[in-house]
């Protein structure tokens, strides 16, 4: 049985006449009374509401991030308060569209403007608060926040931190719906993990707060597939005191031979295998065309660091840079930095798999995935892996301890192309053929990260997502959302059986 939100949902569509209020609204509707209900919905303001019909509507309100995609939303609202918000969600279900939140808007398949045409666009940018609790260290944190700004928010209000991913321009929002991870995730968890509490919004409207001791189904859904059961309007954290000092390093392979960065990756691969390896060490590490970039961070002393003897357990560098002794706030500002190009607009494609001890690439594997880029010709441009370490602590958690279901994993590839025009089949097909050859033409045995979300996918999609958290994933969207109103393509939807 699901419990939510004290059964608010239930006598809510069934009895107080929202059920019928919506078979009335759905005879009549017009996009007139649609404009009006949100029109009405943020007090009138103009500037708050902009519609499709509007000049600039595409460049200025709707903004897609990946440019191949081009999805036209009826209309994109700038809610301020938590009331305005839910105004703007009944308007959805009262017009029966679908709806999605907008944080950072750094969705690789563009979800947050609906994935899909006709949908209506939720922006948060006026949910930006950061506040520490200097007694409990709990940090009240508002969706519209960027990485960039939840960091340094929480150097500013008494040295503290949470774990979460290296993307300056990354939302709060989208990224607590994935998941989020990132450097020091093998030794702190993911952001879920520290995520005590949150407020969302329901498909009637309905406020609730969710947390382990309440709406605890809402709760565990939310930290890995938020997007689908409502709109997050402010998070708790629990923080920790910032590390007391970081060592960054970096490890280059310059050729441009694949063969001889291929040996540096599967030399990489023997780290991300070992069992034993510190639980302070977060790795990152890019393979293209011209190079291969291990980057890092330890967190503890220079003499610690040596002591893991990294360097010796891969292959001649053409260089290494090592930096001890950096601040927090040191270390995080430098990797924003470098975050580089990926954080702007621009037409690419993404690919990716969560890999597990017992689906880790062979070296046959990497080296047919060599050959395939070897032989990708002129196709070979633009494209980018990731190979991220993760595992440690992100594997305490039980597989169904969040609808985040990659627990056994140890590291994640992202693979990625990035082109100057439209993104042509060839170089897609490109990125698909090196992933396919990674997983040893075995993709059945790999799931994805729904952080990093692929077309690939096609009717698998939530399968990959969510593994075998899917089926409670899909009792729990029948009980709250049953209409499918938070919705994309590759969404959770709701069970037929319940
Ligand atoms: C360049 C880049 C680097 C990345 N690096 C990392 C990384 O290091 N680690 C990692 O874990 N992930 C990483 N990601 C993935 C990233 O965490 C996800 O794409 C995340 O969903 C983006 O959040 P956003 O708020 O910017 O996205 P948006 O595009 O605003 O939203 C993404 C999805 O979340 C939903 N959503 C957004 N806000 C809310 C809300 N308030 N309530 C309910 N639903 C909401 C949207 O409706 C949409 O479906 C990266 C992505 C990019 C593009």
């Amino acid at each position: 049985m699901v419990h939510l939100c004290q059964l608010l949902v239930l006598p809510l569509w069934a009895s107080t006449g929202w059920a019928a209020a919506i078979d009335r609204r759905r005879d009549t509707r017009s996009t007139a009374s649609l404009d009006t209900c949100l029109a009405d919905a943020v007090g009138g303001e103009d500037a708050r509401v902009q519609f499709r019909d509007e000049a600039d509507f595409n460049t200025t309100d709707v903004k897609p991030f990946n440019l191949n995609l081009q999805y036209q939303p009826v209309a994109v609202l700038y809610p301020q308060t938590t009331a305005e918000t839910s105004a703007i969600v009944k308007c959805a279900s009262l017009y029966d569209h679908k709806i999605q939140a907008r944080s950072g808007g750094r969705d690789f398949i563009n979800k947050c403007i609906g994935g899909d045409d006709n949908a209506i666009v939720v922006d948060m940018k006026y949910f930006n608060k950061v506040e520490v609790d200097n007694t409990t260290g709990i940090a009240t944190v508002g969706p519209g926040q960027t990485l960039k700004a939840l960091v340094n928010g929480l150097i500013d209000n008494g040295g503290r931190y949470i774990p979460h991913g290296s993307s300056p321009t990354v939302g709060v929002g989208g990224h607590l719906m994935v998941g989020g991870m990132g450097l020091t995730s093998r030794q702190n968890g993911m952001s879920i993990d520290v995520l005590q509490e949150v407020e969302v919004i329901l498909a009637n409207g309905t406020v609730c707060r969710a947390s382990e001791y309440e709406n605890s189904d809402l709760f565990w859904a939310m930290r890995g597939a938020g997007a689908s059961f409502g709109l997050a309007t402010e998070f708790k954290f629990q923080t920790k005191p910032e590390p007391e000092e970081i060592v960054s390093f970096s490890y280059n392979f310059t050729s441009s031979n694949l063969t001889v960065l291929g040996e540096a990756l599967k030399a990489y691969h023997e780290i991300m295998r070992d069992p034993q390896l510190s639980r302070k060490v977060g790795i990152t590490s890019r393979f293209t065309a011209a190079s291969y970039i291990l980057t890092g961070a330890f967190s503890g002393s220079e003499a610690d660091f040596d002591a893991l003897k990294l360097a010796d357990r891969l292959p001649t560098m053409s260089t290494s840079t090592v930096l001890p002794g950096l601040s927090w706030s040191q270390f995080m500002n430098s990797l924003f930095n470098d975050a580089g190009k990926s954080n702007d607009a621009g037409y690419f494609y993404t690919n990716d798999m969560a890999v597990t001890p017992e689906t880790i690439p062979s070296n046959s594997s990497i080296d047919s995935f060599i050959s395939t880029l070897t032989s990708g010709g002129e196709d070979a441009q633009g494209w980018s892996f990731l190979f991220d370490l993760f595992g440690g602590a992100m594997n305490d958690t039980p597989e169904n301890g969040t609808a985040f279901p990659h627990r056994n994993s140890i590291y994640f590839l992202t693979a990625y192309t990035r082109t100057a025009e439209k993104t042509p089949a060839t170089a897609i097909k490109l990125v698909d053929d090196a992933v396919l050859s990674l997983q040893n033409n075995k993709p059945e045995n790999y799931l994805g990260y729904a952080g990093v979300p692929s077309l690939s996918y096609g009717d698998e999609a939530q399968q990959k997502y969510w593994g075998s958290n899917l089926a409670r994933l899909e009792t729990i969207k029948a009980a709250l959302d049953p209409n499918d109103i938070f919705s994309t393509p590759q969404g959770v939807k709701p069970s037929s059986s319940s």
